[in-house]
């Protein structure tokens, strides 16, 4: 997966079949209409984004400060702070842990820090076995799957699907009971985080003043994984800190509203250092992160709490899915984090994924202005040599476009021979079907029958029923942009 972000590859195939876009179109929308109804009910839901929004703000405006203050504190605590400045350094920290307390399982509640890091595999390599305890991951990880969505992992699988996956891989009997699989997994994981050495989480958000960090969640797979195994590793992307525990529950209430529709996750937990006998440590990593920061064009991308919001109401992501993005984050923060994390070289395409419908801008709770930096990324791509969006296909496509676009006859004479290949398409050896994962599951539109826009246009003129109408140029123009944080 390091290897770059290949949107819409042969690899991606599956989201992308009718399907399986339909069931995740389906479950996405349906999480986007609970999480804006659940909004509404907030009178004060504006100020709440704009108080977020300041917040991070201020955060990334101070960040070595508040870093220093938070790792100082963590330290006063017995909790070791371990630095890294990309994914293998992170990687090194934790196997030398490993040789350090003689780990041989490992139990992994959800971190999207130890995705980018493909922790399991770099575990895998000196073969300690990591167990993913979040139900979701904890399905996508039997089924040899990647994640499809920041939050919910398995939202494209369904619930005989899961059924039948527990009874191959588990030897369970099979169930399509949401209830029953979820005991099915309960059980088989129990035994996991007693018998584990070493537990791994995330941070959702470290507290700068009293240098404690805060995990939230609703299985109580993090309590369990933290708090069974004599070790816990915590894995924090630099900004992921808060000035103050004032600011906490303003988080706490947001991130669960977002991301799952509730109110309040079940569980909220603070880490202030081990108890007797047992070691905690937090890797702070890097990976790409600076490189953002350092330009305040696309600095706002580190607001991001991980609610996975945007990519609810991403039509794009809606019918594509989370694999097609090729990397750990899918969806519209996918398009602006993942070049800053893996370089434009590998994620250039990435950035076009979108329709600029400016959805995920108006809906992020931390006000990031998705859609303008999809667009200044754009153009990023386009003039990075070596970026896939520069490449010979794609310059030569434009450039017939331009060409095509510049006057009326050539614009005619493109869309008469677009009309003659969708007539011959069906009847040619290369059928549309086979051409690649955008053509899989899709048909060709129809040509209507009573010719193009123009042709209709020119009849209905001749009908004298389209007159121009002449009207007065408004006084004033206005500005119509998606919302602008
Ligand atoms: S960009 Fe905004 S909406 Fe998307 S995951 Fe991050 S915080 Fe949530």
């Amino acid at each position: 997966m390091n290897g770059g972000a290949p949107f819409l590859t042969a690899e991606n195939k599956g989201l992308v079949e009718p399907h399986g876009s339909a069931a995740l179109a389906e479950s996405s929308e349906r999480s986007a209409r609970q999480n804006l109804e659940i909004c509404r009910e907030i009178d004060a839901w504006p100020q709440w984004r704009q108080a977020a929004h300041d917040i991070k703000r201020y955060t990334l405006a101070n960040l070595d400060k508040l870093l220093d203050r938070f790792t100082t504190k963590l330290e006063a605590k017995g909790i070791t702070v371990l630095w890294a400045n990309d994914a293998a350094e992170a990687n090194g920290h934790i196997l030398e842990l490993v040789r350090r307390h003689g780990v041989k399982t490992v139990v992994k509640a959800k971190s999207m820090v130890s995705e980018e890091m493909e922790l399991n595999h770099a575990l895998a390599g000196v073969g300690v076995d990591a167990v993913e305890t979040d139900l979701g991951e904890y399905i996508v990880q039997l089924a040899g799957q990647r994640p499809t969505h920041i939050v919910t992992p398995a939202l494209h699988l369904s619930a005989a699907e899961i059924g039948q996956l527990f009874h191959e891989k588990l030897g369970e009997p099979f169930t399509a009971k949401q209830e029953e699989l979820t005991a099915i997994a309960r059980k088989h994981l129990r035994r996991k985080f007693i018998e584990a050495d070493m537990g791994i989480s995330g941070v959702n958000f470290g507290i700068a003043d009293t240098g404690c960090f805060a995990l939230v969640e609703n299985e109580g797979n993090i309590g369990l994984s933290t708090a069974a195994p004599k070790v816990h590793v915590a894995l924090m992307g630099m900004e992921k800190l808060i000035p103050s525990a004032d600011y906490l529950p303003l988080f706490l209430n947001m991130l669960p509203r977002m991301g799952t529709g509730q109110k309040l996750t079940s569980y909220v937990h603070l880490f202030n250092g081990p108890t007797e006998g047992r070691h905690m440590y937090v890797v702070i990593i890097d990976n790409g992160r600076s490189k953002a920061l350092a330009r305040p064009e696309f600095r706002r991308v580190l607001h991001c709490i991980r609610c996975g919001l945007c990519l609810n109401h991403c039509p794009v992501y809606r019918h594509v899915g989370g694999w097609a993005y090729g990397w750990v984050y899918p969806g519209p923060i996918g398009m602006i984090l993942t070049p800053h994390l893996l370089g434009l070289e590998k994620a250039g395409k990435i950035p076009f994924a979108s329709s600029l419908c400016g959805a995920c801008s108006q809906i992020c709770p931390v006000k990031i202005d998705i859609a303008h930096q999809i667009v200044r990324m754009r153009k990023e791509a386009v003039q990075t040599p070596g970026s896939p969006a520069r490449s010979l296909v794609d310059r030569l496509t434009w450039k017939a476009f331009a060409i095509a676009m510049q006057t009326g006859f050539r614009f005619r004479l493109l869309m008469a021979l677009i009309k003659i290949a969708i007539r011959i398409a069906p009847y040619l050896p290369w059928h549309p079907d086979k051409l690649g994962q955008w053509t899989r599951g899709r048909a060709l539109p129809e040509i209507p029958k009573d010719g193009s826009f123009r042709d209709w246009w020119k009849t209905r003129q001749k009908s004298g029923r389209s007159k121009p109408v002449e009207r007065e140029p408004p006084a004033t123009v206005e500005k119509t942009t998606v919302e602008e944080a």
